[in-house]
């Protein structure tokens, strides 16, 4: 093949694979279409690999077939291993390593370069960008790893003047790298302190973040990830590395607005740190124990469901750790046999990362047409008989609504509260993520059946069966 043939077809195979990409990301806003969108966006980055290893530059192809044998083979075995509430520290080592692969190239063509005379303006702004970017990334997403697996302390640490801390390390930074850039002779030293100052920066930039609220964070260095992917896809002048890095940072940070907004908290609570602070009040435990609330059992419960018309299920965090998907999907079954209807209402925050909810009840087979998000359900909570919740909590909290001192307010819930009558499934009165009390449980048309969400949904099943 030519010089000319080889480089067009590198070029139609990167047009070929953003659109994959596209496509596959369009694909993934569907439980329904997700799957295949997964395998489109993958395909396409299979092409893009290939295309690339086609490019004359390359000189020797050893290091690269051992990089893609050893990195394929530890990411089947981790996607084969990882448990779904353990998602999202996997998401976080992924953005980590995609940071730090960036930074690393970046760094070593800009030094390239440099060495070589005069480097273009937008390469020079560039590289610096993927390099910094890159680095904070990495250290931020080792750290959100760390807190997340339980390796680092999870409550938040918040070091006075850290805002301050921070911008004169990320100034540092860039001056350092810059520096670096304007003195090839000797630019390794420069080089190397730009990158332990970023380190340091993503450290700090993380560590005032509680552990709790780590998946928002995750959202936002995947899209700190995508942005150092692309610039580096402009020091390299690869156009599908600026367009896949562009898409990932456009997806995260609209996803990081979609859970903050969900949350009620804003960007910049997000970025400048202390985040998550305010979540770590203590639980108001002492007015939870004075209220009354009614108690169930497992087949007064069943009584109520059975002789509904309408129920909404609200799924949350508990669900997920009580692994109970398989159980509440049988004990829906039982009740659309016996002619009641059954959906879903589904939080844009419930769970510990976004979609968890979706992802843990298409494994149980349960219906995506079944599944609504809240704005789709919001109103029929007051036509349903009964919502039964289901090991969630701060996402059904109507304090939500009126009580300006709550941490929850502003924060959208499901109207669980104006259903006819309130199941609530968890073991105990404690509060949830927020630390907060929850209001739905003293009301007079809720029932509590306590006890951890697997079993009380069997125990519900079995009841259910016997009518
Ligand atoms: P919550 O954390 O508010 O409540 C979960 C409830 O589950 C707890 O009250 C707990 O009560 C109960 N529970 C725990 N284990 C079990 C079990 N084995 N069986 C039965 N119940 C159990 O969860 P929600 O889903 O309602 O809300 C999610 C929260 O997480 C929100 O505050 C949200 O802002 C936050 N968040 C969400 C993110 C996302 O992207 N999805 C990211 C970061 C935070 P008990 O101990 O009594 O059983």
């Amino acid at each position: 093949m030519t010089e000319r043939v080889i480089e067009h077809s590198i070029t139609a195979s990167y047009i070929v694979a953003s659109v994959l990409f596209i496509v596959g990301l369009k694909r993934l806003s569907s439980p329904a279409t997700a799957r295949s969108g997964n395998l489109l966006a993958a395909v396409g980055m299979l092409i893009a690999v290939v295309a690339t290893l086609l490019n004359r530059e390359i000189i020797e192809f050893q290091y690269i077939v051992i990089g893609l044998v050893v990195g394929s083979g530890i990411g089947v075995i981790m996607a084969r291993m990882v448990k779904m509430t353990a998602m999202p520290q996997m998401v976080a080592v992924f953005n980590g390593f995609g940071g730090a692969a960036s930074s690393l190239v970046a760094a070593d063509e800009l030094l390239r370069l440099a060495e070589g005379g005069a480097v273009p303006v937008v390469v020079t702004v560039t590289g610096l960008a993927s390099t910094i970017i890159g680095t904070v990334t990495f250290s931020g997403s080792m750290i959100a790893f760390g807190k997340l697996q339980g390796f680092v302390p999870s409550p938040p640490v918040l070091l006075p003047a850290r805002n301050l801390i921070n911008a004169t390390l990320g100034i540092a930074a860039i001056g350092f790298a810059a520096w670096g850039i304007a003195t090839p002779a000797a630019p390794e030293i420069p080089f190397t302190v730009a990158s332990v100052l970023a380190l340091a920066l993503g450290v700090l930039l993380v560590i005032p973040i509680g552990g709790a609220d780590m998946p928002v964070v995750i959202a936002l260095l995947n899209s700190y990830s995508g942005l150092a992917a692309a610039a580096t896809g402009f020091v390299l002048d690869n156009d599908v590395l600026i367009i896949s890095g562009a898409l990932v940072g456009a997806s995260g940070i609209i996803l990081t607005r979609i859970m903050t907004r969900a949350m009620n908290r804003s960007m910049m609570n997000v970025v400048f740190g202390g985040f998550g602070a305010v979540t770590a009040a203590a639980p108001v435990l002492g007015a939870a124990a004075e209220k009354p609330y009614r108690s169930a059992s497992a087949e007064d419960a069943a009584t109520v469901l059975r002789y509904a018309r309408n129920v909404i299920v609200v799924p949350g965090y508990g669900l997920a750790v009580a692994q109970a998907q398989h159980g509440v999907k049988l004990l829906a079954d039982l009740l659309k046999d016996r002619g009641v209807s059954v959906k879903y209402a589904i939080h844009p925050v419930a769970g510990r990362m976004p979609g968890h909810m979706n992802v843990l009840l298409a494994e149980a087979n349960v219906p995506y047409d079944e599944l609504y998000d809240m704005d789709q359900i919001n109103d029929e909570f007051a036509r349903a008989d009964v919502a039964v919740v289901i090991g969630a909590n701060d996402v059904v909290n109507p304090a939500a609504r009126h009580d300006t001192a709550s941490p929850l307010y502003g924060m959208p819930i499901l109207n669980a509260d104006k259903a006819a009558q309130v199941l609530v499934l968890k073991r105990s009165m404690a509060p949830g993520f927020s630390g907060v009390d929850n209001e739905l449980f003293y009301l007079p048309n809720t029932m509590m059946l306590f006890g951890d969400a697997q079993k009380s949904v069997t125990a519900l099943a079995a009841a259910v069966k016997q009518m």
